[in-house]
């Protein structure tokens, strides 16, 4: 059948279609300036030339058909001109800067627009992806009349679909059902959103097709004789009342027919609605006024009334519909609307473009803010009326607080505005984002923090020994999975670092026990501690301890006990045990008491107090100094204070040798300064630091000392001077620290 439709089509002819347009535009009172047009007809014809079409026809005509489609839409002259050049920049030499010179670069961007929309490529997905994928084009629209446009050349192609090959009018039609149809819906077009639908439908289901309008055909003449009898029976009592209307009457379109019947699992004489009729009234209360007399008329069905006048959908729409019994018993649907209303219904967004331009139109047209102004008032108006999809929708697409791109197997990714491929990465995976060492958008590589574009082809380079996320990271990522991905990232490096401090940290406690961990790391010793501390892996243990988990005191008596109980080859260890008790007894005896953990040379049981200006740990180099009536003051050696007191003499003696005993106690106060840069976050991020590291904070005070600059001071419970050392470690490496140092030296 199409064979014979190809033979029997003569290719169309531009110029005639052209001068038909022409005709058009002067015939709808449009004021367009006609010699612009043409020039942009004969550019366009001159640029496609020897292109054909597959029904043979010059390829100009399709932009001609657009155009004209642009035309019907009520588009504004830039629109027109932008039709009928939409192809050149794809498939002619022609550039953006080629049509900028003649038609201004805001013809030249709406072409480039239209171009970008139709290289995205299209496959089929889960319905989720669609929606992303809708919500991409929109984005990618910027101006809406890239979006008008390309629903007018894909409404043409569906058109003139017959010529296609088979399969490219399945791939075609369900792009159109599943992006083009619901974006001309979501702009309230629905008569392109029809239109398409049925196209569609043609091609993805033509038994089904074949079935409703074969079906439909056979009661035409009834139904038409009862749709005209309806309308003269309600176009006579409304004037008889005096009330000015419109009836139309139509048979509904075959995709919502379609759907019904596959929805209510139905055959098409079960679907009883499938005439509506159409009462166009001048105002809103004569709309009320027509509803309350057809409710006279008929019998209304329960249940079907509806008033999207006080309460508009989400597109726009507005009227009030009912269902009523007709004269036989035949149900039909009448929906009541005023004239503007059923503008905004049939054209949707293009009708509010076209109002704005006959009203007013320079505001429309003058700088990308202003472009959108009077969406945003629509958005306005709408929000009270909690009309949730579309105008949302609507908002985050044209406002763009969100960015649409493609993964390289075409899967679209929603990344916030302004996210890098950095966010890109870590939303397919952590890995991939913990691994990334490179990113190519569109092919070209960029650097981590490009700023993502609609549309873009991301891909990301991955290397198993990449040194993983930087810190920097953070200040570049937009999205919170991914910096939270970073931060985890980190995390996990700090588990690897306190593998390494929990190691050492049971290495010097089983040191004080004349131990070694050679001695311990033996599967019989080990393996049944682990078991009843609960880890799976050595490494485990060592982390715990580093972390803080368990005490590193707790660890080494358990494994003291291990030894102990362990087969008699464990000899040696034991006797190595037995030797490090006697010393230890032996040393205790000659050094006296320890207080607070010190031995005071020559002092059993003096009074100790730790000096407030260098905080002393376990593990520092200390001294002691004999005060008058308060015992013993210990202090760091490096103390700048000791250090003034030395060349005193009248200090001299009264200093004393002091150590610390094998035995300290738990926790010993000291405090550190962290000179920074002054910026926000800083305190937040210390104490997520310090609370990482199950630090016992005492007191934490943050000033600005002027010049940008912040000094932190910090008073901590510690256990001794390797945890210190750890912790200034922690401290230091975080953003706009420049030092950490501990007081007193
Ligand atoms: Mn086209």
């Amino acid at each position: 059948m199409q064979e014979e439709m190809l033979q029997e089509n003569k290719p169309l002819d531009p110029d005639l279609m052209f001068s038909q347009l022409e005709e058009k535009l002067r015939t709808s009172g449009h004021p367009v300036n006609m010699e612009r047009i043409r020039a942009a007809y004969e550019m366009a014809k001159q640029a496609h030339a020897g292109q054909l079409r597959k029904d043979g026809s010059p390829y100009v005509t399709h932009c001609v058909a657009a155009a004209d489609i642009t035309v019907d839409l009520g588009l504004d002259e830039d629109s027109i001109v932008a039709a009928l050049l939409h192809d050149v920049i794809e498939d002619t030499t022609l550039t953006h800067a080629d049509i900028a010179h003649q038609f201004g670069v805001p013809v030249a961007d709406i072409v480039e627009g239209v171009t970008k929309l139709t290289r995205v490529q299209y496959t089929s997905k889960e319905e989720e992806q669609m929606e992303n994928l809708r919500k991409m084009l929109m984005a990618m629209a910027k101006d809406i009349r890239v979006i008008l446009i390309k629903i007018a050349d894909r409404l043409h192609n569906m058109r003139t679909m017959a010529y296609q090959t088979t399969e490219k009018q399945r791939a075609k039609s369900l792009e159109t059902m599943e992006i083009y149809a619901p974006i001309a819906h979501r702009l309230g077009m629905q008569r392109a959103k029809w239109e398409l639908e049925d196209l569609s439908l043609q091609y993805l289901d033509p038994a089904g097709y074949m079935e409703i309008t074969k079906s439909l055909e056979e009661k035409l003449p009834m139904l038409e004789g009862f749709m005209s009898s309806m309308e003269k029976k309600i176009q006579d009592r409304l004037e008889a009342l005096g009330i000015q209307a419109t009836i139309y009457s139509r048979i509904k379109h075959v995709y919502s027919i379609y759907r019904k019947m596959y929805a209510q699992k139905l055959d098409i004489d079960g679907i009883f609605d499938l005439c509506a009729f159409r009462v166009i009234v001048d105002t809103i209360p004569d709309c009320y006024n027509v509803l309350g007399i057809i409710h006279d008329m008929f019998k209304p069905v329960p249940g079907r009334f509806k008033d999207y006048i006080s309460t508009p959908k989400p597109n726009m729409y507005q009227s009030v519909h009912t269902t009523v019994i007709g004269t036989e018993g035949i149900p039909f649907e009448v929906q009541i609307r005023t004239w503007e209303m059923h503008h905004t219904a049939e054209y949707g967004i293009a009708a509010h473009w076209k109002y704005k331009m006959s009203d007013g139109g320079d505001a429309v047209r003058s700088g990308d803010e202003d472009k959108f102004a009077w969406v945003r008032r629509l958005l306005e108006t709408q929000q009270e009326s909690d009309a949730q999809d579309f105008f949302h929708d609507l908002k985050i697409d044209m406002f763009a607080d969100e960015v649409f791109v493609f993964s390289p197997k075409g899967d679209v990714i929603n990344l916030p505005a302004g996210a890098t491929p950095i966010d890109f990465a870590y939303s397919i995976h952590s890995d991939v984002g913990n691994h990334m060492v490179g990113a190519k958008v569109n092919g070209r590589i960029v650097t981590y923090d490009y700023v993502l574009q609609n549309g873009d082809i991301v891909e990301i380079r991955t290397s198993k020994s990449a040194p993983g996320p930087s810190r920097d990271w953070l200040n570049i990522v937009k999205s919170g999975s991914a910096r939270t991905k970073i931060k985890q990232w980190y995390k996990k490096e700090r588990r690897e670092e306190n593998v390494i401090r929990g190691r050492e940290m049971l290495e010097d406690e089983l040191k004080h026990n004349g131990l070694s961990l050679d001695d311990v790391l033996d599967e019989e010793i080990l393996a049944p501690i682990l078991k009843r501390l609960s880890y799976t892996s050595t490494e485990d243990m060592y982390a715990a301890i580093g972390y803080g988990g368990i005490t590193v005191g707790r660890v080494a008596n358990r494994l003291r006990d291990e030894i102990k109980n362990a087969k008699p080859d464990r000899k040696t260890a034991l006797d190595k045990v037995a030797a490090a008790a006697e010393r230890r007894e032996q040393n205790a005896k000659k050094e006296g008491k320890a207080v607070h953990g010190i031995l005071v040379e020559g002092l059993d049981n003096c009074l100790i107090k730790f000096s407030r200006c260098c905080t002393p740990v376990p593990g520092d180099d200390i001294i002691g100094f004999i005060t008058r009536g308060q015992g013993v003051s210990i202090h760091r050696k490096d103390c700048s204070n000791y250090q003034k007191s030395l060349a005193n003499a009248e200090n001299e003696g009264r200093w004393i040798r002091v150590s610390w005993a094998r035995e300290t106690t738990d926790s010993y106060v000291t405090t550190l300064t962290i000179a920074s840069k002054d910026r926000s976050g800083l305190v937040m991020d210390i104490a997520t630091v310090l609370n990482a590291l199950n630090a016992k904070v005492r007191n934490l005070s943050s000033r600005n000392t002027g010049g940008n600059l912040a000094l932190t001071v910090i008073t901590l419970e510690v256990k001794n001077a390797a945890e210190v050392r750890y912790i200034m470690g922690r401290l230091q490496a975080i953003p706009a620290v420049t030092s950490v140092t501990r007081n007193g030296s």
